[in-house]
C-alpha cells in the first residue's frame, strides 16, 4: 500500500465524518444525533463530525422510513460519498418503516435501496446507543466498509 493510501485510510478511520440524511423523520432521531454534538456527549472531542458534503464523507447516517420524495435523494448521496463506506439505520423508522409502515407515501425500509450495515434501534434512540453504532460503524470503516 503506498504511503499516501495509508495515511488516508488512518486518518478516515481515526476522525470519520458522517452524512445525515432525513428520509422522512419525524425529527425525533435528528433531534437525538444532534444531542450527540452537544457538550455532555461531545462526540467531536473524538474526532466524530456532521460534514455537511457527502463527498467529504465516511459514514451515511439515515434516519426516517424512506419517503417517496427523499429517495432519489439518498440515492443521490449514497452515490456520493466515497468508497469505503458504511451506512447506519437511525431508529425504528429505516429499519421497518415503523409507524409510517403501510403509507402510501414510503418506500421503505431503507435496506430495500440501499445496503445498511448498523442498525441503531429505537423511536428514537438515546444517545449513548447512536454513539455505540457509530463506534460499529467506525469498526467496520477499518474493515474497509463496503464499495
Ligand atoms: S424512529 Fe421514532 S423518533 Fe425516529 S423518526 Fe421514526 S417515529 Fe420519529
Amino acid at each position: 500500500m503506498r504511503l499516501i493510501d495509508s495515511l488516508v485510510r488512518t486518518s478516515r478511520r481515526r476522525s470519520p465524518w458522517l452524512f445525515h440524511l432525513n428520509a422522512g423523520s419525524c425529527n425525533g432521531c435528528d433531534i437525538e444525533l444532534v444531542a450527540c454534538l452537544t457538550p455532555r456527549y461531545d462526540v467531536e472531542q473524538l474526532g466524530i463530525r456532521l460534514e455537511g458534503s457527502p463527498r467529504h464523507a465516511d459514514i451515511i447516517v439515515v434516519s426516517g422510513p424512506v419517503t417517496r420524495t427523499t429517495r432519489a435523494a439518498l440515492e443521490t448521496v449514497y452515490a456520493q460519498v466515497p468508497d469505503p463506506k458504511v451506512v447506519v439505520a437511525l431508529g425504528s423508522c429505516p429499519a421497518s418503516c415503523n409507524v409510517f409502515a403501510g403509507s402510501p407515501t414510503v418506500e421503505g425500509p431503507l435496506d430495500r435501496i440501499l445496503p445498511v450495515d448498523v442498525y441503531v434501534p429505537g423511536c428514537p434512540p438515546r444517545p449513548d446507543a447512536i454513539i455505540a453504532g457509530i463506534a460499529e460503524a467506525i469498526a467496520l470503516l477499518a474493515e474497509g466498509g463496503h464499495a
